[in-house]
């Protein structure tokens, strides 16, 4: 109830910010209408497209077989069925990031939506329920808004899918993975993740589509996988905005 308090708080911010003239939240330009993405600055983003590894989406640089994972993904076989995300990372999206969690940008969710719904539109056209990655309460005070939430529920009204907005809670405080390795930052969110109790029953035998909004080694949400499917849910696929590709990394 906190959360959803707080996004209604974040959307009243939206009118205040009607009045002053709409800018890219990529370049800083002024652009017609709140959302919009400047000429320049779409030219920067750079979307995902194929190929990609089926099961984490990490995208290759050369032609691959269909059906072809990436090394992780063959190594450990990750707890979600399959992973998907708009845009990799590089100085446009990480702007669009940074001034969507720190400048209460919230009216530029709305051009997320087409790039995840065209990325994600096998797994929302499946999903029984979206979810979003849950923000520790405290870091929630700080940033007054969870991101994913609100992304997840405004990908959950325009694709018709309800969202279980609190159905993941932080069962700890972990710091910051910001600049944590890897491996530090699996052990940093092992076990970090659970499931409501209020909204166990609704996740039995359901297919549930988890949102964040940056993906970097996937250990986040690969916890959230495991705290969803722990509570019976049949199968979890996981939809970001961003994701990390480093050279030479797969994960
Ligand atoms: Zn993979």
């Amino acid at each position: 109830m906190q959360t959803l308090k707080r996004q209604i708080a974040s959307f009243t911010m939206q009118a205040v910010d009607a009045v002053l003239p709409p800018r890219c939240a990529v370049s800083g330009e002024i652009v017609e209408r709140q959302g919009a993405i400047s000429p320049k600055a779409w030219l920067e983003l750079d979307f995902i497209a194929e190929p990609f590894c089926v099961c984490c989406g990490f995208p290759f640089e050369y032609e691959v077989d269909k059906g072809a994972q990436c090394t992780s993904c063959l190594a450990h076989t990750p707890p979600f069925k399959q992973a998907r995300s708009a845009l990799k990372y590089n100085e446009a999206s990480r702007n669009l990031i940074l001034g969507f969690k720190h400048a209460d940008k919230t009216h530029i969710v709305a051009a997320f939506m087409p790039w995840l719904k065209r990325c994600g539109a096998d797994m929302l056209e499946a999903a029984d329920y979206v979810v979003p990655v849950p923000l520790h309460r405290w870091r929630l005070l700080s940033r007054r808004y969870n991101q994913s939430a609100l992304i997840a529920q405004m990908l959950g009204r325009e694709c018709k899918v309800p969202v279980l907005i609190d159905a993941l809670v932080r069962t700890r405080a972990t710091p910051s993975q910001g600049h944590l390795t890897a491996k530090e930052r699996v052990r940093n969110v092992k076990r970090a993740f659970g499931v409501n109790p209020q909204t166990s029953a609704c996740l039995k035998g359901k297919t549930v589509v988890l949102v964040d909004d940056v993906y970097t080694t996937g250990a986040t949400v690969k916890e959230c996988s495991k705290a969803l499917l722990k509570a019976g849910a049949a199968e979890v696929s996981v939809l970001s905005l961003v994701r990390v590709v480093r050279d030479g990394e797969f994960s």
